[in-house]
């Protein structure tokens, strides 16, 4: 699969898309899932072209991977979840039912999250 620049993360990262931004730096934006699936549920993508995990993990530099990391501390820290918890979940390909093609982390906290896989 290549990369389409028209997938609705990139439009939202170039601001042709709204969203509610949560936290941003260099190389990362983190909005709210539009649909959101817990009391909390924000997004974290890089700003540069990554289809998914894979192609980040091939693909990214130290400081894309860094910013994500610093990322996941911010929202953290912003939401005080560093005692209570939450999950971040990213989602790949086919059998991880990845819809949008730009690769994302689910941030969800705000509640008790029941167990990690339902099928
Ligand atoms: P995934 O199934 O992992 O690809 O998740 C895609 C996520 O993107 C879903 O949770 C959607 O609710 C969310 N989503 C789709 N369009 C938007 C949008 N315009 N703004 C915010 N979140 C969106």
């Amino acid at each position: 699969m290549t990369y389409n620049k028209n997938n609705i993360f990139a439009k939202i990262i170039r601001r042709e898309a709204d969203a509610e931004i949560i936290y941003e730096n260099d190389h990362v934006l983190c909005f709210n899932d539009i649909f959101p699936k817990s009391k909390i549920h924000v997004l974290i993508i890089p700003k540069n072209e990554y289809l998914n995990i894979y192609d980040f993990s091939k693909n990214a530099s130290i400081h894309e991977k860094e910013s994500i990391f610093l990322a996941f501390e911010t929202l953290i820290d912003l939401f005080k979840l560093d005692k209570k918890g939450c999950r971040i979940i990213t989602n790949h390909e086919i059998d991880g039912r990845q819809e949008v093609p730009h690769l994302h982390f689910h941030f969800l906290g705000g509640q008790d999250l029941g167990t990690m896989i339902n099928i």
